[in-house]
């Protein structure tokens, strides 16, 4: 089975008030997030990955460097690209407003989700992300994902307008992702739309029955482990994993969750472990196809590793409650 361990890759402002001010001490938190402990924002990220011989594929966001300087993407991308891992494209229109001059005509409010532009809007974004990103990097991108998972059909066809075949946008879990495609094709295999192969995040049917995203942040190893268990038996194709530059960073704050470090650490030793049976890795433009026992089924897990996520979910509550600040 192929697991795909996905980056979001983006720095944000507290707000959109202040943002010139906010900037200063949000980059550096998002981008190393320094403490006494160490960088565990990108720089233990890639640590990590690099110790363990795996290779990721970061999205980075390129729209925020239109408004604060080119410079600031360059040392994202330079220092992914220089682990010698993947860098792609991710997008949050909600700095379309912000940036002069105007990259479409319409910016007279902020708009949040790519789906809320039409498709020549989503268009002329993805065309300018994509340039602001392979400038910083120096080389051509392939891969896409849409921030908060928004996209509809348009999209695809704005991606296929702008040379990017592979896609990685599409999340249940998100009533705004592509609720139309997941009704018909569920989200177990990779589905291409308007010549785009769309590899859909990962989700699976908890201890408790409930859908979960593969997201480093949101469930416990032992969850990981066996939803990656179980879709290997199901003969899935692929496993797509999310995680963010900066969810190893208790929130708001450059102090590592040592919780959630932890579970990283112990997924990427697992995914090292067992590279017969796991081989992680970039998105491929021809997906293996794979034949699901129905469209809509997903891997399923026991009762003791959900359990253990929500004991840890209370043990990170108290220990950023115990350091005070
Ligand atoms: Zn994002």
């Amino acid at each position: 089975m192929n697991v795909h361990l996905t980056f979001d890759i983006e720095v944000w402002c507290n707000g959109w008030a202040d943002l010139d001010r906010e900037f200063a001490s949000c980059f550096p938190r998002y981008v190393y997030g320094h403490s006494k402990h160490g960088d565990y924002a990108l720089p233990k990220t890639l640590e990590t990955l690099n110790r363990h011989g795996l290779r990721g594929v970061f999205f980075v966001e390129p729209l925020f460097s239109a408004r604060f300087g080119a410079r600031y993407l360059e040392e994202i991308v330079r220092l992914i690209d220089d682990a010698g891992q993947d860098v792609q494209l991710h997008l949050h229109p909600e700095w379309t407003d912000e940036i002069r001059p105007a990259i479409i005509p319409d910016v007279s409010a902020k708009r949040q989700h790519l789906t809320y532009y039409s498709l020549e809007e989503q268009t002329a974004l993805i065309r300018y992300a994509k340039r602001l990103l392979e400038n910083a990097l120096g080389k051509a991108v392939s891969a896409f994902r849409a921030g908060s998972y928004a996209i509809n059909e348009d999209t695809f066809l704005a991606l296929a307008r702008n040379g990017i075949g592979t896609d990685s946008s599409i999340n249940r879990c998100y009533a705004i992702s592509a609720p139309k495609l997941v009704c018909e094709y569920g989200t177990t295999a990779p589905i291409t739309v308007n010549g785009v192969v769309s590899y859909p995040v990962t989700v699976f049917h908890d201890g408790l029955g409930r859908k979960r995203p593969a997201q480093v942040g949101a469930c416990s190893f032992g969850e990981l482990r066996q939803a990656m268990e179980s879709a290997h038996q199901a003969s899935i194709s692929d496993f797509v994993i999310v995680s963010h530059n900066f969810e190893m960073l208790k929130p708001g704050r450059s102090e590592p969750d040592l919780v959630v470090a932890r579970r990283f650490e112990q997924l990427c030793s697992y995914l090292a472990d067992n590279p017969t049976r796991f081989k992680v890795g970039g998105f491929s433009s021809q997906p293996t196809s794979c034949v699901l026992p129905t469209k809509q089924w997903m891997p399923r897990i026991g009762l003791p590793p959900t359990a253990w996520r929500l004991a840890e979910q209370i043990a990170r509550r108290m220990l950023s409650r115990g350091t005070g600040t």
